[in-house]
């Protein structure tokens, strides 16, 4: 058959390119559709009150294909978040592993009633949707249950390779399936999309069972109670903690509802297998020694409403802080954080604890492949073409000059970002036309555009002004006005004698417009724009957002 009787395949990435966090990508082939992950991600600016950032998928609406599956890689929130919101919008029946569906299912329950077709996934069990066939390949990652996706288009074979990292000595057993990727390899790749969390970094994650001795040693030699905080959904990591407390003689207390549900979630999938009375309820650790007590707590990003952020300011019910107790934060800082996380350990210091962190300690392992293992990930999958996923533009440069050095065509590797488009057709990769991608701002119950942030962004940083003014629309005249008001332009004291000065240069400003002018609402609302400012520019320079509202009467 001619190639171009053949059926293209369209891969089209929704978000996760340009970005940590939000991942979905859209595959396409005569007119059916699939999406891999559906993930949101957590604004930098906390400051601004707005809710999670999720991926736009307009796009779906305007493509007629046919969503046949969306497959998940795996339980992160920046990978099945933003699911509720896509059923809603494009219901089709979830595929996920185990793990991955239990978070799924808490995740739909939390957000209301969303219907989904839940589906099993396993590694070696093919699914089919439309013409796609899909196989799981066994990952390791900071979440168990974790895989990478082998898909089979009328077009070639592609390897999404999902978040990874490779474990050579992983926490439940279940190791990376080196052999399948190679067997892909052999089998012919011809694109491979890759995991570039960690592509500026050298060498190997190293393993998260290497935690296992800190952590021992670290609650052997404290004599008071130990907290650890990270993501509830680290099944990994509660594990660590808990089999260590249990072989120090700790009971293991969750703290916050997340927290909770994921030791729950962790026990009822076969994550968490612990002896019974392990954990306990906050209400049963009133009445045990320091000693016998570790705790889990969310909020290792510094969230305000968290576990570990209701303990530094005292306000966690039954549980509080006391000298020499031991705090560890056992995550990575994400940028943007850092603030917030430090003033969450400054306050716990205050309470007498001793707080530790990465780098002064070595109490975190990352989830994701450094340089050494994205390397041993493309020597085993040999893809013709190479595209970088889930990463912000630096790593995805890095990823990319990584796989051309290492022997991929430099043509056939591409740099693309949410909305840009390759076309696959029997093997052969091209650029496609872009389509429309961004993020949507979750506002309490409401979702926003962009438009709503840099809104947000304007206020917090220079306050705003409302002018009000009333003219005849017979006439022209100014009946009455103009009044101003101002928020957060400047301090207290100064905003009279501001404000007196601004309202006479917009009176000035105004009795300039001839009386056609001043009887068109839209030009008054202009020129107040324009009179207003040019002179908090010129007096003070801010740029205020300005708020006129004219009265035609
Ligand atoms: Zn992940
Ligand atoms: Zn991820």
């Amino acid at each position: 058959m001619p190639a171009s009787r053949i059926n293209p395949v369209k891969i089209v990435p929704l978000g996760g390119l340009g970005e940590i966090g939000l991942n979905l990508l859209v595959l396409e082939c005569a007119r059916h559709a699939i999406i891999i992950d559906a993930g949101v991600m957590f604004p930098e600016e906390r400051g601004l009150g707005l809710g999670r950032l999720l991926p736009d998928v307009s796009y779906l609406e305007h493509s007629k294909a046919q969503l046949d599956a969306i497959i998940l890689t795996h339980a992160h929130e920046d990978h099945i978040g933003a699911l509720p919101y896509l059923l809603r919008k494009s219901p089709a029946p979830v595929y996920g592993t185990d793990v991955t569906l239990a978070f799924v299912r808490r995740a739909l329950s939390e957000e209301g009633p969303v219907g989904a077709d839940l589906r099993p996934l396993s590694p070696g069990t093919e699914v089919l949707a439309g013409p796609f066939s899909i196989e799981p390949v066994r990952v390791t990652h900071s979440t168990p249950d974790s895989v990478a996706l082998a898909i089979r288009t009328p077009a070639g074979l592609i390897v999404h390779s999902g978040d990874f990292k490779i474990d050579p000595a992983p926490v439940d057993g279940v190791h990376f399936d080196t052999e399948r990727f190679a067997r892909l390899g052999e089998e012919g790749v011809a694109l491979l999309l890759s995991d570039s969390t960690n592509a500026e970094l050298e060498g190997h994650s190293g393993s998260e069972s290497s935690l296992k001795p800190v952590l021992t040693s670290l609650m052997r030699r404290t004599r008071r109670r130990f907290f650890l905080s990270s993501f509830s959904s680290h099944l990994h990591r509660i594990r660590q903690l808990a089999e260590v407390a249990h072989e120090t003689g700790r009971y293991v207390v969750p703290l916050g509802r997340r927290m909770a549900e994921s030791v729950r979630l962790g026990m009822e999938t076969g994550q968490l297998n612990l002896p019974p009375g392990t954990f306990i309820e906050r209400a049963e650790a009133e009445f045990l020694e320091p000693r016998r007590l570790a705790f889990l707590a969310s909020g290792s990003q510094g969230e305000p409403r968290s576990a570990l952020a209701k303990l530094a300011t005292d306000t966690q019910p039954l549980v509080r802080i006391e000298e020499g107790d031991v705090v560890v934060l056992s995550s990575r800082f994400i940028p943007g954080n850092e603030r917030t996380i430090h003033a969450v350990i400054n306050s716990l210091y205050k309470r007498g604890a001793e707080v530790l962190y990465e780098p002064m300690a070595p109490v975190h392992v990352s989830g994701h492949a450094r340089r050494e293992e994205l390397n041993e990930l493309i020597r085993l999958v040999r893809p013709r073409y190479f595209v970088p996923i889930h990463g912000e533009y630096r790593h995805l440069a890095l990823h990319r000059a990584l796989a051309i050095k290492s022997g991929i065509a430099e043509r056939n590797c591409f740099l693309l970002e949410d909305g840009d488009t390759l076309v696959m057709n029997a093997g052969e990769i091209r650029r496609g036309n872009s389509v429309s991608a961004g993020r949507l701002v979750e506002d309490g119950e409401e979702l926003g555009d962009p438009s709503l942030i840099r809104e947000r962004r304007a206020l917090a940083q220079e306050g705003t002004v409302i002018a009000i003014v009333a003219v005849s629309t017979r006439t022209g005249k100014i009946v009455a006005g103009p009044h101003l008001l101002a928020r957060g332009v400047v301090s207290g004291d100064g905003t009279s004698s501001h404000l007196t000065r601004a309202r006479s240069e917009l009176v000035e400003r105004l009795q300039v417009l001839d009386e056609y002018r001043r009887s068109d609402g839209a030009q008054i609302r202009d020129e107040m724009v324009r009179a207003l400012r040019r002179y908090f520019s010129n007096s003070i320079g801010k740029r205020p957002m300005i708020v006129p509202y004219v009265m035609e009467v």
